[in-house]
């Protein structure tokens, strides 16, 4: 299959044309280099390496924790808006719900679903959390318990585990964790400056919806935002312009090497105003947020197609930087070295945009998403 645009490579844009096999990976990208303001005048389609969110409760109506094919149907609405992988996310809650949203997920992952994202895993979002840090997070918070987590990591691959460092019992256990391969992010915490630094000493790779579910930073107490800042190499942000103020984002893009946007979408998205569940909460989506009742933002309505536009539009990112935000640097942070770029060899994962970054296609693992497929 070949597919003509202008094809963003780690190298920059080349206008020409993305080559793929039968085996749905790329073999390679032709064409003359262009500059970026260029490809977005020109003709021709803009092509980027499809998104990688690795932060997703659900979307289009349904949620992760809904078990059965719900992660499914969440892979292919997120697939809709140009996501091509994804880390299906589950929330703080009883064993007995965390149970059937594994037993649910775990087939999806094993196959991607059809006109789907791929499943690359879970993102387990608590309940190994700081009990004063829920956000919307129910209160389920628990200290982690490594026979738990590992029964769950049988049903399906944890690839990532967001917990607060400063529970003592959630520290020692990082040895365990990145043993099985898992990725620990700092999140939902009230931890300090010295006790992020240390969950980095001992291995913690990134920082969950950073500015969010966190104390601020103030000059004297920098607190786990600071410790971002300071040190990390890697961290989650919601770009929904409502979680996260644009300055803020810009301060950590220019702090963080490797930023990565995640939408932490909820199954509002998508869908008209009204009342939604969150795990076992009810929510309500009004105004483009989804809030609990007392208005504590409660996960987002966002999708990857908007968060590429609020980067580049709102923000005034280049389409290469936003591309390494919204997908390169999430692959990375997992170890992918075959997604998340358009290079000879990775996975087909693109995205096709016109000039005004209007979503014209999706490329799954080489296999184009049915634009009428729901
Ligand atoms: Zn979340």
């Amino acid at each position: 299959m070949r597919l003509e645009g202008v094809v963003l490579t780690p190298q920059g844009f080349r206008s020409g044309a993305l080559e793929i096999g039968p085996d749905g990976r790329i073999i390679q990208v032709v064409g003359a280099p262009v500059e970026e303001a260029a490809a977005r005048k020109g003709a021709l389609p803009i092509i980027l390496p499809g998104f990688i969110d690795l932060h997703v409760h659900g979307g289009g109506g349904h949620d992760v924790m809904d078990g059965g094919g719900a992660a499914a149907r969440v892979a292919q609405f997120h697939a809709g808006h140009g996501t091509t992988a994804i880390a299906a996310t589950t929330m703080t809650a009883p064993w007995e719900d965390l149970e059937a949203a594994f037993r649910g997920l775990a087939p999806h992952v094993q196959v991607r679903p059809s006109n789907g994202a791929r499943i690359l895993g879970v993102h387990l979002e608590g309940p190994y959390i700081n009990r004063e840090r829920l956000g919307a997070q129910p209160d389920h918070a628990r200290p982690i318990d490594l026979a738990e987590l590992r029964r769950l990591h049988a049903l399906a691959p944890i690839r990532l585990v967001t917990l607060a460092p400063e529970i003592p019992a959630n520290l020692r256990a990082f040895r365990e964790l990145l043993a099985e391969g898992i990725r620990v992010q700092i999140g939902h915490t009230e931890g300090s400056y010295e006790e992020a630094v240390e969950a980095l000493h001992h291995g913690a790779s990134s920082f969950t919806h950073l500015f969010n579910a966190m104390p601020g930073l103030h000059h004297r107490n920098p607190g786990v935002v600071g410790a971002a800042l300071a040190w990390a190499e890697y961290a989650e942000i919601i770009p929904d312009l409502l979680h996260v103020h644009p300055g803020a984002i810009l301060a950590a893009k220019r702090a963080i090497p490797r930023l990565y946007c995640v939408t932490d979408s909820t199954s509002a998205a998508g869908m008209p105003d009204g009342e939604y569940r969150l795990g076992r909460h009810k929510v309500v989506k009004c105004l483009g947020g989804v809030r609990l009742p007392d208005g504590t933002l409660a996960g987002s309505a966002l999708t990857m197609d908007q968060a590429l536009r609020n980067l580049v539009d709102g923000l005034g990112l280049s389409l290469a930087e936003a591309a390494r935000c919204l997908s390169t640097n999430a692959a990375d942070h997992l170890g992918l070295s075959d997604r998340g770029r358009l290079v000879p060899g990775a996975m087909a994962d693109a995205v096709v945009l016109d000039g005004d970054l209007s979503l014209q296609g999706v490329l799954l693992e080489g296999v184009w998403r049915d634009p009428d497929a729901r």
